[in-house]
């Protein structure tokens, strides 16, 4: 056995992946991204869902997708259809498997907020999402404000203007899931740990960007993301 060997890495390992918290020079490590999908009923509407008939999905993204705020988006190849998806981000500083729902905030570290971005002409074709949802540069996500700072987030104003134009609000107390389910729910599916975020899913209002938009979404309480696409 050679596992007590030093190994060297024969290429650069990637460095890991985090994001900035709000009003420290500190960094949150980014473990994995989870997101959930259908967790508004108008956007489940507007998708062409039934909100009784399609419940809340789970899906990944990769880490390395993650775009810091002030950053650019590149636009995607294969897609016609480019779609903002704003969102409150939920970080973990603990986790665990099937969490019951009265001890999930015990796990956050703090909010954010992020863009599903995905390339809805694909998304729609039947297939799973991976393409859609989880290509390169598909996670704008804004710097965490630990929960001592701005407590949990169970409502509140959620908006994204689009070069100034308000093209999403909606508030956080309409989720279908509230926070503590999705990290309850989540936690039944898979083993969660310290540095896993979460996206907690769309209001509606979704809709296409093209290049040169300017994308700022806003959550009341936390820091600001803007991002560029290019
Ligand atoms: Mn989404």
């Amino acid at each position: 056995m050679d596992t007590a060997v030093k190994r060297n890495f024969v290429i650069s390992p990637l460095p890991a992946a985090s994001l900035a918290v709000v009003g420290t020079a500190d960094a949150f490590p980014v473990r994995r991204i989870y997101c959930v999908g259908r967790n508004y009923v108008a956007h489940v509407r507007e998708m062409g869902g039934n909100e009784e008939r399609d419940p809340p999905i789970f899906f990944q993204k990769p880490t390395d997708a993650i775009v810091a705020d002030g950053g650019n988006v590149p636009y995607p190849t294969k897609t016609d259809d480019f779609h903002h998806e704003m969102e409150m981000v939920i970080a973990l500083k603990s986790g665990g498997t099937n969490i019951p729902e009265a001890e999930a905030l015990s796990h956050i570290y703090g909010y954010g907020v992020a863009l599903d971005m995905t390339r809805r002409d694909i998304q729609g074709s039947g297939r799973p999402w991976e393409i859609a949802k989880s290509f390169d540069h598909s996670c704008p996500c804004g710097p965490i404000t630990p929960v001592e700072k701005c407590g949990h987030i169970s409502s509140g104003n959620i908006k994204l203007t689009v070069n100034g134009e308000t093209r999403q609000q909606s508030d956080i107390e309409l989720l279908i899931w509230k926070v503590p389910e999705i990290i309850a729910n989540l936690s039944t599916y898979f083993e969660l740990k310290a540095g896993d975020i979460i996206l907690t899913g769309t209001p509606h209002g979704v809709g296409p960007v093209v290049r040169g938009d300017e994308l700022v979404g806003t959550i009341a309480g936390l820091e600001p993301l803007t991002v560029r696409i290019t």
